[in-house]
């Protein structure tokens, strides 16, 4: 029997840094995970190796495409897919490993293998038939989520695949058909489409990015569509079935289509099943989603659960700070998580970014609000770069102008959202970011014109 004073069960973005703030804090703390590879979905088959393939594969478009503009001549461009599949293991393996070493210098003992709760504090980890028997008094679950199936459908791993596979394809698909118009079907559709992949998208609604403010999502499918990628909205997969290099995918109410990659993307579940959650009493709702209070405490006295598998978006910087604040309150610090101030970022070519509310949420909240927009076409830097597709769009209270969301489509999105979070954070409103002196020129000039957009005083159009 190994004794911590905390036990953290998963090792992802979550686990792992909920791990290393306890062992700051002063405590004996045992992360467990069943990968040898530490640093979960998001370093192993999500973030990090998708943008891995996101940047090499603009890279291949811009070489093929827009260099030329640039008067950058290229004779020859050659894609060796084998080689950009190898760089981006590679940055993988060293991000991994990076965990391992944060875990080890922070004293935080691991454990690799399968953790399941057995009574009150006490986990055991199971691997290759082998038992290890851990005791804590308390327990932090963050054992994240994995791809949600669909009936009719099911994963070989090799035609008819997730995430994790398509970002390994040994070859480019011919034709690559994704189910879900979401984050993951629009990246990994991207990447193949750019690196030759007829791609199209399957999504059950009437429109793509389904959370993302409804007039950014709009024009993201617009320029999706000019990249080249086919959508079929409100379009209902029946089944699915591999033959031999093939798939056919049965449709609601329309002609089959012929495929010979499948990548289901239809969102992801919590991973909460064997977990032993039964042994001490932790309730989930009917999806297996555990129940927290706002200290992330589960019903079971000394358990707590932190990232995807708690209610919330399924982002690793959520996860992350929930596990510092977890563990910061156990530690009997003050720590709280500003859910109103998390960005989002989809990383596809521009990039789309939020934080806070959407103008539909606003309007089906009733709130009376203000609105400024600037597009980047008449950013100067945008001009500069080529990069003029998109709008930057700033909602603010009608009455206190306090900022309540900030929309953005175009180059560099998912770094320009840390402005709009950071004042959002700290309360500001529209007028706070005009007074805020930004840098010429910078694509960040687009955000100062859209705050200036929000009282009529846009200057550059
Ligand atoms: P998602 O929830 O973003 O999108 C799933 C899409 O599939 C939705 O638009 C939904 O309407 C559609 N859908 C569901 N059932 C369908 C059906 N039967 N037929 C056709 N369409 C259907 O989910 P995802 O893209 O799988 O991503 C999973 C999670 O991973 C998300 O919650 C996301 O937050 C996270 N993620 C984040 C990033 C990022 O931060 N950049 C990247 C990838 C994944």
């Amino acid at each position: 029997m190994h004794e911590h004073e905390l036990i953290v069960i998963g090792g992802g973005p979550g686990g792992y840094v909920a791990a290393i703030r306890a062992a700051q804090l002063g405590m004996n703390v045992a992360c467990i995970d069943e990968n040898e590879q530490l640093g979960g979905t998001c370093l192993r088959v999500g973030c990090i190796p998708s943008k891995a393939m996101l940047e090499s594969s603009e890279l291949f478009h811009q070489a093929n495409e827009t260099f030329a503009e640039h008067g950058v001549k290229l004779k020859h461009v050659e894609l060796d897919l084998a080689a950009m599949l190898r760089r981006k293991d590679k940055v993988v393996d060293t991000l991994t490993r990076g965990v391992k070493g944060l875990l080890k210098k922070n004293r935080v003992t691991h454990y690799q293998g399968r953790g399941r709760l057995d009574g009150a504090t006490r986990v055991i980890v199971e691997k290759d038939g082998k038992t290890t028997q851990l005791t804590a008094p308390r327990v932090i679950i963050a054992t994240g989520s994995r791809s949600a199936s669909l009936r009719g459908i099911e994963v070989d791993g090799e035609r008819i695949v997730t995430s994790t596979e398509a970002l390994a394809f040994a070859e480019v698909p011919k034709h690559l058909v994704v189910i879900g118009g979401g984050y993951i079907g629009l990246e990994l559709g991207s990447v193949w489409k750019r690196l030759g992949s007829k791609v199209t998208v399957l999504e059950a609604l009437d429109r793509i990015l389904a959370l993302t403010d409804q007039e950014i999502a709009g024009k993201v499918h617009k320029v999706l569509e000019k990249q080249g990628i086919e959508f079929r909205l409100n379009c209902r997969v029946s089944s699915a079935k591999a033959k031999g290099k093939s798939v056919r995918i049965e449709l609601e109410g329309g002609d089959p289509i012929e495929c010979d990659r499948l990548l289901l993307a239809v969102g992801r579940v919590a991973n909460t099943d064997n977990l032993g959650l039964e042994t001490v009493g932790v309730k989930t709702d009917k999806r297996g989603v555990i129940e927290v209070d706002a200290d992330f405490a589960t019903s079971a006295q000394g358990v707590y659960a932190i990232g995807d598998c708690i209610p919330g978006p399924m982002l690793a910087h959520k996860a992350s700070e929930e596990g510092v604040a977890c563990v910061e309150k156990i530690a009997g610090r003050w720590a709280e998580v500003n859910y109103d101030s998390i960005p989002a970022v989809v990383y596809i070519h521009p990039e789309v970014a939020a934080v806070g509310k959407t103008e539909e949420q606003l309007k089906a909240d009733g709130a009376e609000y203000k609105k400024g927009v600037f597009p980047f076409l008449a950013n100067a830097r945008a001009k500069t770069v080529g990069e003029t597709e998109g709008m930057v769009k700033i909602l603010a209270d009608a009455k206190t102008d306090r900022i309540l969301g900030v929309h953005i489509f175009g180059a560099g999105a998912g770094d320009l959202i840390h402005e709009a979070a950071a004042a959002m954070a700290f309360g500001a409103t529209s007028e706070d970011l005009v007074h805020v002196c930004h840098a010429h020129p910078t694509l960040a000039e687009a955000v100062h014109e859209a705050a200036l957009a929000v009282s009529g005083r846009v200057l550059h159009i």
